[in-house]
């Protein structure tokens, strides 16, 4: 890890999924992104004989791993058909002769007959199928040649098998494990928290205004702006350009070749700001972008999560903004409404869509309301906007109750507008079906609209004291708090209305990941901006995006630190034996002539 990678420790749960695989287990490792799920099965890679074979869903994702792991000295290829035929028949025989240590390629061209026949007589010692998620026809990002996986496992006798992804919802999970392993693997569950990216959501007044505001606290950093129209991605593309800020459009709708370019500037150079629909992203493994800004409210609270999840992944500080209107809304429900699937499913992106709002309208800490939401309870964070600007909080208790007693008095079976309907005392063909009018519970809330109820609700299980069963038809039960607050043991307050906060929150750093924590001083600066410009002009030379050169942190520490040796330089983040080797005197002069000018 030292030499090879020029790491200085492991990332949280790291150690104990490589520990699991060379004790020959096999796993499944749910961790968020940026948490370097990749190196958990590239270490044991470089640590055992034998072929290392990863599955992943894009190209563009294995050309860019790839492309890090020969920057490293690390005998890695991927085999796709974007590659010319000579190369991938090179990448071929270089699998046959056993000069591969990682063999990158999509599920389709795994399946193939020829590429199982390759693999069977190779030593396939480790299958690790990344994005593991794409298995699952629950999921947004279905895949349905990940299904043939399970098989191609069988026939790699003795492989052992790594399945990773940063989806958390157990049903997901439950999918992977009897979909691609045998026997049961080894589970590891990383947290989902993201410490360093910042949140903040706001109903939109004057978006155009909010995003600008918010874009200013951004000025040179890379980011992505998330549109939910092309019409609109282009617009502020345009806008944006005309502000100062260097912005290109992307959408699926454009021309391949265009598209490619402005995907292509974006990862390879610094302060590009791409507006996007979420057709951009997937493959993205940028790790320093600084900002994601949804300029409309995002689907779910899951392509939320990965969306913002895009930013920040070296462990920097990153922010975000979400920008949610009422249109939003309508429009989302249009869509479910007017989509091919099934009523039932219909019903469960329905039920999506009202954790989603009610994220957006949390009355406390976001991280807590987001983190709750996969299942995970945390305290609040510091680091969003309701913890930061706070917010105005009344007593709902008595609201509260009676909600959870109508949900308790039938079953905890019912889904909202049932509950709501019998609040309200509304005879509705189900309410009389089920008898429900004859309910202690029924009428008692007829002194609020349903909009009101629905805000209860939805606050309700933003508070975790209502669990949504969004496999069990869209059901609300309740939780232990919900109990007690049921029992009179818990006061429940929530947010009266939706005023957002004044301004957006501040990233902070994460303290065990930061370089160091004092801001760079502006020596530091100067030569920081020479380092940058340095690496671009390498990354141009050898035509690979800037950050497989050095990520940022790498030149952070650089600029503070001011190595003057070899030596020194082999104690920064990111410097390994080959990177060394081939940049050090390059970057060690750059940083003396600096040194030298400043005078320090
Ligand atoms: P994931 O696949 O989980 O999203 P990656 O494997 O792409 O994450 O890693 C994200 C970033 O974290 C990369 O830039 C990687 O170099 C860095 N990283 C991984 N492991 C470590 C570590 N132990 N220490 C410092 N940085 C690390
Ligand atoms: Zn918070």
């Amino acid at each position: 890890m030292r030499a090879v990678f020029g790491l200085r420790d492991f990332r949280p749960g790291q150690e104990a999924v490589i520990a699991a695989l060379l004790a020959g287990e096999d796993v499944l490792a749910v961790m968020p992104t940026g948490s370097g799920k990749s190196l958990c099965y590239q270490l044991p890679a470089l640590l055992e004989e034998g072929l290392t074979v990863v599955v992943s869903p894009l190209i563009a994702l294995m050309r860019d791993q790839v492309a890090q792991l020969q920057a490293l000295g690390i005998a890695a290829a991927s085999l796709n058909s974007a590659n010319a035929p000579e190369v991938n028949r090179r990448t071929v025989d270089a699998v046959r002769n056993g000069r591969l240590a990682l063999l990158y390629a999509a599920p389709e061209r795994l399946l193939q007959r020829e590429t199982v026949a390759l693999l069977r007589a190779t030593r396939v010692r480790l299958l690790a199928i990344d994005e593991a998620h794409c298995i699952s026809q629950w999921g947004h990002d279905f895949r349905p040649d990940y299904l043939g996986l399970g098989g191609l496992r069988k026939s790699l006798d003795g492989a052992r098998l790594i399945a990773l992804t940063a989806t958390a919802d157990a049903a997901t999970r439950r999918e992977i494990e009897s979909k691609l392993f045998t026997h049961p693997p080894r589970v590891f569950v990383r947290g989902f928290d993201r410490p360093n990216i910042g949140l903040a959501m706001q109903p939109k007044r004057n978006a155009a205004r909010q995003l600008l505001t918010f874009l200013d606290g951004q000025a040179g950093q890379s980011g992505i702006v998330y549109c939910a129209s092309r019409k609109r991605t282009e617009a502020l593309a345009e806008a944006l350009t005309a502000k100062g800020f260097r912005t290109v459009p992307y959408h699926a709708g454009m021309e391949k070749a265009a598209r490619d370019a402005n995907q292509d500037l974006f990862l390879r150079e610094d302060g590009v700001v791409v507006a996007a629909t979420v057709a951009f992203g997937m493959g993205i493994d940028k790790p320093d972008v600084r900002f994601v800004c949804h300029a409309d409210m995002p689907q779910t609270i899951e392509s939320y999560y990965q969306e913002i999840g895009r930013a920040g992944r070296d462990g920097l500080p990153a922010a975000t903004l979400t920008l949610y209107g009422l249109d939003d809304m309508r429009l989302r429900r249009m869509q479910i409404e007017e989509g091919e699937s099934t009523a039932e499913k219909k019903r469960i992106e329905h039920q999506r869509l009202n954790a989603l709002i009610a994220l957006c309208e949390a009355p406390r800490c976001r991280r807590q309301t987001l983190l709750a939401y996969f299942g995970e309870q945390s305290g609040a964070c510091g680091n969003c906007d309701l913890c930061i600007e706070g917010v105005a909080l009344v007593d709902a208790t008595v609201e509260a109750q009676k909600l959870l007693s109508a949900a308790v008095r039938t079953g905890e079976r019912f889904g909202t507008e049932h509950l709501i309907a019998i609040l309200r005392g509304e005879r509705s063909e189900r309410v009389l079906r089920f008898g429900h009018d004859r309910l202690p519970t029924f009428g008692v809330g007829a002194e609020h609209g349903k909009a009101a109820w629905r805000g209860v609700l939805r606050q309700l299980h933003a508070a975790g004291c209502l669990a949504l069963e969004i496999e069990n038809y869209g059901r609300w039960a309740l939780t232990e708090q919900g109990r007690a607050v049921l029992r009179g043991e818990r006061r429940f307050e929530m947010r009266p209305d939706t005023t957002p906060p004044r301004r957006s929150g501040r990233a902070r750093r994460t303290a065990a990941d930061a370089p160091q924590d004092a801001p760079l001083s502006a020596g530091d600066d100067t030569l920081l901006a020479a380092l940058k410009a340095l690496r671009l002009r390498l990354a141009a030379e050898e035509n690979v995006p800037a950050y497989v050169v050095f990520p940022d942190r790498t030149l952070i520490e650089l600029a503070r630190v001011r190595p003057q040796t070899r030596q020194d330089m082999q104690a920064i983040h990111g410097v390994g034996a080959v990177k060394l080797a081939k940049y050090g005197d390059t970057f060690l002069a750059a940083i003396a002539a600096t040194g030298a000018c400043a005078g320090k």
